[in-house]
């Protein structure tokens, strides 16, 4: 009948223990390729009740349906744009819009809900989807839901669920789906032959400067990137033309080009061999649609533009050139993209990549969904000290690969009882703000204590203040010096100078005589200027401090205010709380 992969069954061994125990809405992410449709085929096989799988476009619905029924096992199809209402089969393949309308006895006897693409249940709320798990849930509260998706990240979103299959917290919001059960990388498709390596070409010619766009951490809005368009227009018969070159001399099948806007791939399409190439558009017909991509599938031309309408379900396991001529947001719009040329096809060794963004994402990174704090941060894997989870974060590294800093707030590791499956989040924070009433540890950008609602004053109104106030000084620093100096009965203390770009300076003591100076040393120095506040250091005398200040880090501004004829720094402003 059919065989599962050593992952696909992995990913079904999941699913039941989880299922065994639980009955949050769980998914499963699976890139492109990995074979759904048999994980799928497997959860229904062997679920005690009725199954219903769902899908957004008939197309789905009717791919995942003959995928099934190719195994030699039996379903019916509810969707009205295939003409098909079947009842009494065991699995269901369903489109949501055509089931959120089926009568109440319909919903009888499921005890499995798939759905397939579920990202879009959580992207939009989407209602119809709603009303449908309701209608099932009416006839069985105890239902499992189970998503499935390539793309569990979205922009302006973030991840939609909430914790990760190696126990990751990924969000602190509500998610419709709890928990991911499987996670399968790109990456162990490509190294086990299940799709064909992409192979990124250097670009000879010159790319498009997107950076204005690279750190803002949403979808770009259509004039954002024409207006960008518009300045670098001579770059585009260049950029055609290079594509063209390198088709033609390594003789390559078939070119998809993703473009910005519609008069963007128009431009294109004029520069491409004529009779060569076509454009598919967001307001294509369908049926034209339908009939370019099969035309392009049997070879009859060769570039296929398209403006983000390709991105996904679509399937041309010939193509072997992928070329990116759009903004690219996010690392998974990137992976969706470039997934369209790795499919496995006999003859086809590799797929080309032509990236001419100029924005450097890469298929191996993985998704951090902090903003990235600077252009040199890379992602950097860093213990937590509490519970050993190792959390991805941005950080800064040398040129070892040692890590220097790195700008992770607070773990994502999370305790999982095998027995019962909960999840108790580790909560260890890197940094954080006291709460001044009751010693809560807050976010450091956060307003109000989270445990008693103190308001917790905010980096920006705090240097307000000060620098309107008389008696407070406000300092830039651009460079701090240590220093071991001798008290009037000789013991030493630490004298550490903030100095700005006119050699101006505050200065600050630290005493470490007895072990209550060395606790206030601790906390009001090392917790908020250690480069890696996670690393418990011996710093005990001004003399390690001295030895080890490569480990600290400036403040962003120093405020001092008047007391008596001194300045007396009192707050110290971080970048992260800006
Ligand atoms: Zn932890
Ligand atoms: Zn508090």
């Amino acid at each position: 009948m059919y065989k599962l992969r050593p992952y696909q069954q992995e990913a079904v061994d999941n699913t039941i223990k989880y299922f065994q125990k639980k009955r949050d809405p769980a998914l499963i992410v699976l890139p492109t390729g990995a074979g759904k449709s048999l994980v799928i085929a497997e959860m229904a096989r062997i679920a005690r009740g009725r199954v219903m799988v769902l899908a957004h476009v008939k197309e789905l619905v009717e791919q995942n349906y003959l995928k099934y029924t190719s195994y030699g096992l039996e379903a019916g199809i509810f969707s009205a744009s295939l003409g098909k209402k079947d009842w009494d089969q065991k699995a269901i393949f369903g489109s949501v819009q055509s089931v959120a309308r089926a009568p109440e006895e319909f919903f009888q006897g499921f005890s499995l809900l798939v759905i397939d693409e579920c990202h879009r249940v959580a992207e939009d709320g989407d209602t119809q989807y709603q009303e449908v798990i309701e209608q099932l849930r009416k006839n069985n509260p105890n239902i499992c839901i189970l998503g499935l998706t390539a793309t569990p990240y979205r922009l302006g979103l973030g991840w939609i669920y909430e914790y990760s299959h190696t126990g990751e917290l990924k969000t602190e919001q509500q998610r419709f789906f709890k928990q991911c059960l499987y996670e399968l990388p790109l990456s162990y498709m490509i190294k086990n032959k299940f799709l064909t390596p992409p192979v990124k070409v250097d670009i000879p010619v010159t790319c498009y400067d997107f950076s204005e766009l690279s750190d803002k951490n949403r979808m770009y809005t259509q004039s954002e990137v024409e207006e960008l368009l518009k300045n670098q227009k001579r770059l585009t018969p260049l950029i055609v033309k290079n594509i063209i070159d390198i088709t033609e001399r390594f003789n390559r099948q078939g070119v998809m080009i993703f473009s910005a806007s519609v008069k963007h791939a128009e431009e294109i399409l004029s520069y491409l061999p004529e009779g060569e190439a076509r454009l598919v558009v967001g307001d294509t017909e369908i049926s034209e649609r339908d009939e370019i991509v099969q035309e392009f599938k049997d070879k009859k031309f060769k570039y296929l533009v398209n403006v983000s309408v390709l991105t996904t379900g679509f399937d041309a396991p010939h193509v072997d050139v992928i070329a990116i001529l759009r903004p690219t947001e996010s690392n998974s719009l990137y992976q969706q993209i470039v997934g369209r040329g790795l499919r496995l096809e006999p003859g086809k060794t590799d797929c080309f990549i032509l990236d001419y963004t100029g924005m450097g994402h890469d298929i191996y990174t993985p998704e951090i969904s902090d903003k990235r704090p600077a252009k040199e941060s890379v992602p950097v894997f860093v213990p937590c000290p509490k519970c050993g989870f190792e959390n991805t974060f941005w950080g800064l590294t040398d040129y070892d690969g040692d890590i220097i800093e790195h700008y992770g707030r607070k773990c994502r590791g999370a305790e999982h009882d095998v027995a019962t499956l909960k999840v108790t989040p580790c909560g260890y924070r890197f940094r954080y703000k006291l709460c001044h009433a009751c010693g809560t540890e807050n976010d450091v950008t956060a307003r109000a204590c989270e445990k008693c609602d103190a308001t917790l004053i905010d980096a920006d109104s705090k240097l307000k203040q000060a620098k309107l106030s008389k008696n407070a000084h406000v300092l830039t620093p651009d460079k701090i010096t240590f220093e071991e100096r001798l008290d009037k009965n000789s013991n030493p203390y630490l004298e550490v100078r903030y100095y700005d770009a006119d050699a101006k300076y505050l200065s600050e003591a630290h005493f470490f005589s007895n072990q209550s100076s060395f606790k206030k040393f601790q906390i009001n120095f090392l917790r908020s200027h250690l480069r890696r506040p996670e690393l418990s250091t011996a710093m005990t005398t001004p003399q390690d401090v001295i030895k080890y200040q490569k480990l600290l880090r400036l403040p962003s501004f120093v405020i001092a205010r008047k007391q008596d004829k001194f300045w007396k720094i009192t707050e110290k402003v971080f970048a992260e709380e800006l």
